[in-house]
């Protein structure tokens, strides 16, 4: 199948951005992305006070643009320490601030969307935790003009994290401000889906079932798919991305993904582990293995 065919979906990965996020951008290319994800800060800590700096954005644009990727194919994965949904009133503060940073920082890489983990209601208060992370959302969107959205990702459910099902989701959007709400929205992660219990793996009506339920509740589709496999049991809550076809979903659900036309249209981006993920940061060469994920993905959609 020719790349021209599989543009019917938007396929990519999280490439590696050692070099600049301009360099994930030309490793993509090199595999044949059409949309990638990428972090605009190092996401293991708040970048509450990072901004972007203006050599940054013109860099990443031009490697875009010689890439053939258009800006609104590609998502920033906010920082994992953010949780919008701390009760704690020291650390609340700055996860909004870092979502907003973040939100900021990808409103002037142009980009389409910011997903994020919504966090965890630490003191099991799950309505509070769902008025918390509407506000931190709220927050980002008022303070930061633009077309980026800021999407909630589902989560593999561990311990108290929020963002599981269809009505936490749902609960999140509902609190955003009618004004904003549009630049509000979800997207779904399959390994987190099936860690959480859902049966994407077990047939395509089931799948659909599922896909349904968070349209329905949420009152609109995904912004975006996160396509792992995954290590760990259906229901098991562990968030262990394995590659397609080398999990426990394994590879058939991902081409009746491919073939919903919830998948169209939107970024479809692979979180599956790298075979060099220490690569030069001048070497712009596509990771073997998201090469491999990509040949297997436009074979699935095609
Ligand atoms: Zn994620
Ligand atoms: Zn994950």
């Amino acid at each position: 199948m020719t790349p021209a065919a599989a543009g019917r979906r938007l396929l990519g990965a999280h490439t590696i951005e050692n070099g600049g996020i301009h360099m994930a951008v030309r490793r993509a290319a090199g595999a044949g992305m059409s949309a990638l994800q990428v972090f605009t800060a190092i996401p293991k800590f708040y970048g509450d006070k990072t901004s972007i700096k203006p050599e940054r954005v013109e860099r990443f644009r031009a490697a875009l643009a010689e890439a053939g990727i258009l800006p609104g194919h590609v998502v920033a994965h906010a920082a994992y320490v953010l949780n919008t949904a701390t009760p704690d009133p020291a650390k609340w503060p700055r996860a909004r601030d870092g979502l907003t940073k973040e939100l900021e920082r990808s409103t002037a890489l142009g980009i389409g969307a910011v997903c994020f983990h919504p966090g965890a209601a630490t003191d099991d208060d799950r309505d509070a935790a769902l008025d918390r992370i509407a506000a931190a959302m709220t927050h980002a969107l008022e303070r930061v003009e633009g077309a980026t959205r800021l999407l909630v990702e589902n989560t593999a459910g561990a311990g108290r994290t929020m963002g599981r099902t269809p009505a936490e989701v749902a609960g999140i959007l509902e609190r955003i401000p009618v004004p904003l709400r549009a630049r509000a929205g979800y997207g779904l992660d399959t390994c987190h889906l099936f860690a959480s219990g859902f049966p994407i793996h077990e047939s395509a009506a089931a799948q659909a079932a599922v896909l349904d339920d968070f349209e329905r509740a949420a009152g609109e589709r995904p912004g975006f798919f996160h396509l792992n496999d995954s290590e760990g049991a259906l229901g098991s809550n562990r968030d262990r991305h394995a590659l397609i076809g080398k999990g426990q979903i394994g590879e058939e659900p991902f081409r009746w993904l491919l073939h919903d036309p919830r998948s169209a249209g939107v970024p479809c981006i692979l979180e599956t582990p790298q075979e060099n993920p220490a690569i030069a940061d001048d070497d712009a060469s596509a990771d073997p293995w998201d090469a491999a994920m990509m040949g297997l993905l436009r074979d699935l959609a095609g």
